[in-house]
């Protein structure tokens, strides 16, 4: 698979070079298309009994190696120990659920007398299989964003070519050699490591792909989209996620969730807690207790047991975060915690005083920052959490049925969670966004109806 190249795996606490990992080229690329492609004819008649038992035994065999598995997420995307440990747990649920649904794809009878012109008919509809998806996934979950392309996949019979993030593509090498250990024949799974801007192209433009499922930024997965033609498209994108905590709401539950929602993972997740949005009523009280418990959190090494912060994914990224803090104070807001940064590691920081047409409130921050903004009418709070270009998930914490009801209704987003912040998500829900934060949805089950087409059988008596 190796065009010569090779790409260098950085820890990204310590920054040195973890491995070298072979990059692919054109002619490489196109041989693992043709690989999968070869693949699908027997990978699809697999029956659905044996499908399943290589996915109950690949979450089998994550589990066994979880310490090693989490160790290589630390490493790689500088993600804290306790954030390590819980992705690799869901991704052994990903994989049993996905293990489940193999099991689960079928079809509906169709009642053809219904229509004066299909008396004397037996209808049926099946899900079939693709044929080759193209996944392409980021760096912030190089586990478990992958689990949730490859379980589907192959669950409901397709084969797969995988791009992993460039940054921390060697979680994505483990989980294909663990496939591979639990049965999965030769072909049905191609993990390509090379950038976007070739393997990921390669892939979006191939006539031979059937599916691209995306994990990624809005630019990129709108590129991909425009690309890829008629090829069915998922495309899991970003959020500038709110949560509005109302006087009714348990403060003490509510203040320590959304600190782990805002920094969990360095506010590296597509649904962190970036505008929180608090009554004026408790604005101060829980300002004040957010601001203490934010202090109790411990930055540094990912790999020390009680990190609560590691670093970011790369330097230019932790920059453009501290430029967007030095911009809002400039424009006004007051930093109430934080707002230093030592390299890759941005101090967790908390802002007040900050106005909707900010940077740090109107797009996708991406990084331990969060906003606190007073608000007097609850109305108000949830036309506010509606006003975003993005509606991937929402949270609002209250005991009130009228006003959560309200807020369902009202926010335009793939999700809304009742007394939880935005991050709240487990992984056989339905999961995805709307406007900007994509198109389809996963949640293994909802993933592989997204993963098959639908087939009709029409029998003529
Ligand atoms: P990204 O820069 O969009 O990269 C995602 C993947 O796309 C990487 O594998 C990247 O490769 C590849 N890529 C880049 N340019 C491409 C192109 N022109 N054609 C095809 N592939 C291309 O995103 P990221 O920085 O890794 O992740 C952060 C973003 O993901 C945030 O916006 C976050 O909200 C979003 N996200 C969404 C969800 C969700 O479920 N909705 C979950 C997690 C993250 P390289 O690594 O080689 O550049």
């Amino acid at each position: 698979m190796a065009g010569g190249e090779s790409l260098a795996v950085l820890d990204k606490y310590t920054g040195e070079t973890i491995a070298e990992v072979p990059v692919a080229s054109r002619e490489a690329t196109d041989r693992a298309i043709q690989a999968a492609r070869d693949a699908f004819p027997s990978w699809s008649r697999t029956p659905a009994h044996k499908r399943s038992k290589i996915l109950a035994d690949a979450a089998r065999l994550i589990e066994r190696d979880k310490e090693e598995i989490a160790t290589t997420i630390s490493r790689e995307a500088g993600k804290a120990w306790k954030y390590s440990v819980n992705e690799v747990a869901r991704s052994v649920e990903t994989f049993r659920f996905s293990s489940e649904e193999a099991k689960r794809i079928h079809g509906e009878t169709v009642p053809m007398d219904a229509s004066a012109f299909g008396e004397g008919r037996v209808g049926f509809w099946l899900r079939c299989p693709l044929g080759v998806v193209a996944a392409i996934t980021p760096f912030n979950f190089p586990l478990n964003l992958v689990a949730h392309k490859v379980g589907p996949a192959l669950a409901v019979g397709n084969t797969l070519v995988l791009k992993p993030a460039s940054t921390t593509p060697r979680t994505a090498i483990r989980l294909a050699e663990i496939l591979e250990e639990a049965g999965l024949p030769p072909g049905a799974l191609q993990v390509l490591v090379g950038s976007g801007g070739t393997v990921g192209e390669w892939l979006t433009t191939d006539p031979r792909i059937s599916k691209i499922s995306f994990t990624g930024s809005p630019p990129v997965g709108e590129e991909i989209t425009r690309k890829a033609g008629l090829k069915k498209v998922t495309m899991e994108l970003g959020n500038n996620s709110g949560t509005i905590v109302e006087p009714d709401a348990d403060l003490s539950a509510a203040i320590p969730r959304c600190v782990v929602s805002a920094f969990a993972n360095s506010g590296q997740v597509c649904i962190s807690l970036q505008r929180l949005y608090v009554h004026k009523a408790i604005a101060k009280e829980f300002t004040e207790r957010f601001v203490a418990e934010t202090a109790k959190l411990k930055v540094g090494n990912p790999l020390d047991r009680d990190c609560d912060v590691g670093p970011m994914i790369d330097l230019k990224e932790a920059e453009r975060a501290e430029a967007w803090v030095k911009e809002a104070v400039r424009e006004g807001a007051r930093i109430l915690i934080g707002g230093g940064r030592e390299g890759r590691l941005m101090q967790p920081t908390v802002l007040a005083g900050v106005r909707p047409e900010m940077k740090v409130m109107c797009r996708e921050a991406f990084a331990p920052l969060v906003s606190i903004y007073e608000y007097d009418k609850f109305e108000d709070a949830v036309a506010m959490v509606e006003d975003s270009p993005y509606g991937l998930q929402a949270g609002v914490y209250t005991n009130d049925i009228r006003k959560a009801l309200h807020a369902v209704e009202r926010i335009n987003a793939g999700g809304v969670m009742i007394n939880d912040t935005s991050i709240f998500r487990v992984d056989h829900m339905p999961y995805g966004g709307n406007k900007l934060s994509g198109l389809g949805r996963e949640g293994v089950r909802f993933a592989c109806e997204e993963m098959t087409s639908i087939k009709m059988v029409m029998i003529r008596s």
